[in-house]
């Protein structure tokens, strides 16, 4: 892959097969990235399309559907696709090129033969000779500059590169695994005081799961912009260090990052049934993005909190927020969250969604985290969580099954945690029943109050004055104040 006039925002591909022994192969180019939950389309971005063969003789193709070409390669020993990539858009999910940096979103750059995603992958770069560093996920080969390898293509669609001028901040270890931020356009802002404070969240996260399952893991800022996709062992995020000088940005920023962290256990390991292996032609549906992004959600609050990094306060403000935002949108009385997931595809990300007929899975998800855990932590006498049931579905459905879970089995989680059903909790997930958030704050000793004004509620989440034993130890325990000092 090479790009030899960046400023013409065209990446140039050659793709070596060899001993596919087929008279005709077809190659696609995926139509969606896993994480955006859109079809993209990106075969449209490729131009310039040509096929030789070990001679050097062209060979004869043609299109295959909108995302395929079909080589008419006669058993050749080896044939070479070659093709330019339009690279015009600077954002997570997209290929982006100038004279200053590049961005690879490998689903829009890199084509596999139809049916053989399970086949290792070499990838070389030609970065413009004026740039200085890579970033990506994917595995170095020893001795060979720029050139990466993956153990088949799904590890090669979920591993972003940029390329450019970068910088790369001082890496820290969590129980010894590296763990790298590089990136364009930092900005300026106390670099040690970030990273100490990026490894304080993550350290809490991998220390809740109980296993960091890679070797390294790489953030990946494409510059000052907005949108973050995460990956199996690395995060693609728009980043503005300028942001981290005042405290709102602060906590927006390091929730942000903690949150595409997160993701890297909920969703690409801890997943419902349908997000893996993927299909890479079409939408995968599922109605759990609930868990998937609000869970992450109501998690990025929790690794801010029980790090340190974050009041009580400015924690309970993060549940007021998500509540208010959920609560103020008639979309609520009209969609349910399975809906809202199952639906997502529908829409278009660069456009606000109908919110008199939509919900947000990231806020109602969020809040459905806390009432969850809560729930499960007075069902059980304080003896489980739902970081119990996260564990639970990291060990038995990722580790040992090897699969995602289905919606029947992640309720079963939760109520096993439970020792109990927890109807209500799911008519919530499943209808557009009204949610009774006093109920689940008290099993913490928190009220919830509402005001409103001008047609808009607000809510303000506070300790009651005289909570019992029990309510006093599932604050402490939640909010981690056992485990760190106040
Ligand atoms: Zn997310």
């Amino acid at each position: 892959m090479s790009m030899p006039k960046p400023a013409n925002q065209l990446f140039e591909v050659e793709l070596v097969c060899e001993n596919l022994s087929r008279d005709t192969v077809v190659f696609k180019m995926p139509a969606w990235m896993p994480g955006l939950y859109q079809v993209r389309n990106y075969a449209d971005h490729v131009t310039n399309f040509g096929v030789k063969d070990g001679n050097g003789q062209a060979v004869r193709w043609e299109k295959a559907g909108r995302s395929g070409w079909r080589v008419f390669s006669q058993r050749a020993k080896r044939i070479t696709l070659q093709y330019s990539v339009k690279a015009t858009m600077s954002f997570v999910a997209a290929n982006f090129l100038d004279d200053t940096h590049g961005y690879i979103a490998p689903t829009g750059l890199f084509m596999h033969a139809d049916g053989i995603l399970q086949h290792p992958v070499t990838v070389t770069l030609k970065p413009a000779p004026q740039w200085n560093r890579v970033a990506t996920g994917l595995d170095s080969v020893a001795g060979k500059k720029y050139t990466y390898t993956a153990p088949d293509f799904d590890v090669l669609y979920d591993s972003p590169i940029l390329l450019g001028n970068l910088e790369e901040l001082p890496a820290f270890t969590v129980h010894g695994v590296p763990h790298r931020f590089i990136g364009y356009k930092l900005g300026s802002f106390d670099r040690k005081v970030f990273m100490e404070e990026l490894k304080r969240s993550i350290t809490l996260a991998a220390d809740l799961i109980g296993d960091i399952p890679y070797k390294h893991y790489t953030f990946i800022a494409i510059g000052p912009g907005r949108g973050g996709i995460e990956h199996l062992n690395s995060t693609a995020v728009s980043f503005d260090g300028n942001e981290l000088n005042n405290p709102e940005g602060r906590e927006r920023m390091l929730s942000f990052l903690s949150h595409e962290y997160f993701h890297h256990y909920n969703v690409k390991r801890i997943r419902p049934v349908e997000l893996g292996p993927f299909n890479y032609e079409r939408e995968n549906r599922t109605n759990l993005l609930w868990v998937s992004e609000g869970f992450t959600s109501y998690y990025e609050y929790i690794m801010l909190r029980r790090s340190g990094l974050i009041t009580r306060e400015a924690f309970l403000a993060a549940f007021q927020r998500t509540i208010a935002s959920y609560e103020n949108n008639a979309g609520h009385l009209y969609q349910s969250l399975v809906q809202a997931s199952y639906n997502t595809w529908d829409g278009n990300p660069f456009e606000r969604p109908d919110v008199s007929k939509t919900v947000s899975y990231y806020d109602k998800g969020t809040a459905m985290g806390l009432l969850l855990d809560l729930g499960i932590r007075q069902a059980s006498g304080n003896k489980q969580s739902l970081d119990d049931v996260m564990r639970y579905l990291y060990r038995h459905y990722y580790q040992d099954l090897k699969r995602g879970f289905t919606d029947a089995e992640f309720q079963q989680a939760c109520e096993a945690a439970a020792g109990t059903p927890l109807k209500e909790l799911f008519e919530y997930v499943y209808t557009t029943k009204p949610v009774d958030y006093a109920r689940y704050l008290a099993y913490a000793g928190l009220a919830i109050d509402t005001t409103v004004r001008d047609g808009k509620a607000s809510f303000a989440i506070t300790p009651i004055a005289t909570p019992d034993a029990q309510q006093l130890a599932i604050l402490k325990n939640w909010l981690g104040d056992n485990t760190r000092q106040q």
